[in-house]
């Protein structure tokens, strides 16, 4: 391709892109497509034998991608803990994938791992960790924790885990029983095994139990296994909950064992002038994993490792390999990423971090923060005004609440297996609508409907239009269900 022609079908797709970030709030927030439907707008061709035209490529790309999306910018997506993209984040993609640095090697990405760098520390100062840690990006939020998880496993095994692997005795790490599963994935792939993981259970606000937190650790010291690992939440993913983070500090400290905080959602709530000095207890962590694809609204994929002392990346992961020559001639020491983490070749995935917090900077992006924040805590006092919702939890910018019909008990044990089945039912209606899309949480048993605002698109007009369009779907599912039930169900088995 060149370069005129780049910068034809460029100009173009920027118009496209334009237009469709103009429109956001007037399409379905999804088409509600089933897999098979889907399928049939792409076809089932085999792999072209001769090339095409870009032109008619990117057309055609734009036009499934942007008619068959699920549209996670729109301002009434408020769906699990995914948020809208800032717009920046899709130009500094667009350079970084044209000048392509491979920011696995200082000399292969000078400019860009240097931007990194300052991306990790400049993370590391809005959150009020220490901006001497060490860091890096990874691709998100299960990696990021991963790679904590992998630096603790290796500062707290007793012998040497990197060559003689996990088999020498037990060690055990401590998270509650709201932890992501991103830690059943970090006990298997580390060859620890989820049998590891001590499940400590969670009090009435769904925040780490922290006499069972140390009953377990010393139950396993005396049953002669190595604790080495508690790890905390800096906003669960089901309810946004904070542990006690400067008290699993202390009980870590007090134990010999590595802190990792869990903060892929909440942590960039730490730095809201207004934080509780639960969540600012993030500072404390021997490692930190917060999600930039999250709450600073950079496209995906984005996750950011910290660790207080930078010397335990290294050796949690350097090999330094003969064919590497990357150290250079002076005495200054070079930045070698791929010595840092899992990765080898790795891409410029900090630009687009980098800009977004110079753009937004420090008071902006608090700021933005604060308001989904304020609009999630808006959406639980406009859900407890009605007579049919229940409004469950709210912590952070998460909400949870069920439709529940007139005249339904909600303290029947009876209705409640009617009530979860209405709520999930009447989930997957709202998710296929477009309208407005909402994830689910369990809630002491609950099905719940869970708003998570990760969005500066939502207004306070979108939270106030939330209510009346679940209750109108709740009462179209309650519908569904009554004439399935009474048509649908098969006949009971007869006796004899
Ligand atoms: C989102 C999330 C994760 C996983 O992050 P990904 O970016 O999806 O890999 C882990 N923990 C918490 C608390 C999260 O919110």
């Amino acid at each position: 391709m060149d370069p005129e022609r780049f910068r034809e079908l460029g100009y173009r797709t920027v118009d496209r892109i334009a237009e469709f970030l103009k429109g956001l709030r007037e399409r379905p927030v999804t088409p509600g497509e089933s897999p098979a439907e889907v399928r049939a707008h792409l076809g089932n061709g085999a792999l072209p034998e001769r090339g095409a035209a870009p032109e008619e490529l990117l057309e055609e790309a734009w036009r499934l991608l942007a008619g068959h999306s699920l549209l996670n910018g729109h301002p009434r997506f408020l769906g699990y803990v995914t948020s809208s993209a800032a717009p920046l984040g899709a130009l500094a993609d667009l350079a970084a994938a044209a000048v392509n640095p491979n920011v696995g090697g200082w000399t292969l990405a000078p400019m860009a791992s240097e931007i990194e760098a300052q991306t990790v520390r400049w993370i590391a100062e809005f959150l009020g960790y220490p901006p001497s840690c060490g860091g890096l990006l990874v691709s998100g939020g299960n990696m990021a924790n991963f790679v904590g998880f992998l630096a603790a496993r290796r500062a707290k095994a007793e012998w040497d885990i990197r060559a003689e692997g996990a088999g020498c005795r037990r060690m055990t790490v401590y998270a509650s029983s709201e932890t992501h599963t991103w830690v059943q994935k970090a006990a298997d792939l580390s060859g620890l095994g989820t049998q590891s993981i001590r499940w400590i259970p969670a009090d009435r606000d769904f925040r780490m139990d922290l006499s069972e937190l140390r009953r377990a650790i010393e139950a396993d010291r005396a049953a002669g296994h190595l604790p080495f690992l508690v790890v905390g939440s800096a906003g669960t993913v089901s309810t946004g909950a904070v542990d006690p983070l400067p008290a699993l500090a202390e009980i870590a400290q007090e134990h010999g064992l590595w802190f990792h905080v869990d903060g892929a959602y909440g942590a960039p709530a730490a730095a809201l002038p207004d934080a509780g000095e639960d969540l600012r207890g993030l500072r404390y962590a021997d490692s930190l994993a917060v999600d930039p694809h999250k709450w600073f609204y950079a496209p995906l994929e984005a996750g950011c490792t910290l660790v207080r002392d930078a010397r335990r990346l290294q050796e949690t992961f350097d090999y330094s390999p003969a064919y590497y020559h990357f150290d250079g001639e002076e005495e200054e020491q070079r930045l070698n990423y791929y010595a840092l983490g899992p990765q080898n070749s790795r891409g410029f995935r900090a630009l687009k971090v980098w800009l977004g917090l110079r753009a937004a900077g420090r008071e902006g992006l608090a700021r933005m923060i604060g308001d989904d924040i304020r609009l999630s805590r808006l959406l639980h006092r406009e859900v407890q005004k009605r007579e049919d919702l229940e409004a469950l939890t709210q912590g952070l910018s998460v909400t949870t609440f069920r439709y529940v019909p007139r005249g339904v008990d909600r303290t029947d044990p009876a209705a409640a297996a009617r009530l979860n089945e209405l709520n999930e039912q009447l989930l997957n209606r709202i998710q296929a609508g477009g309208e407005a899309f909402l994830s689910n949480a369990v809630i002491e048993g609950k099905f719940a409907l869970r708003a998570c605002i990760v969005n500066f698109r939502t207004e306070q007009a979108d939270i106030q239009a939330l209510p009346e369009i679940v209750t109108r779907l709740g009462r179209e599912t309650e519908a569904a269900l009554a004439a399935t039930s009474a048509i649908g169900r098969p006949a009971p088995p007869t006796a004899g």
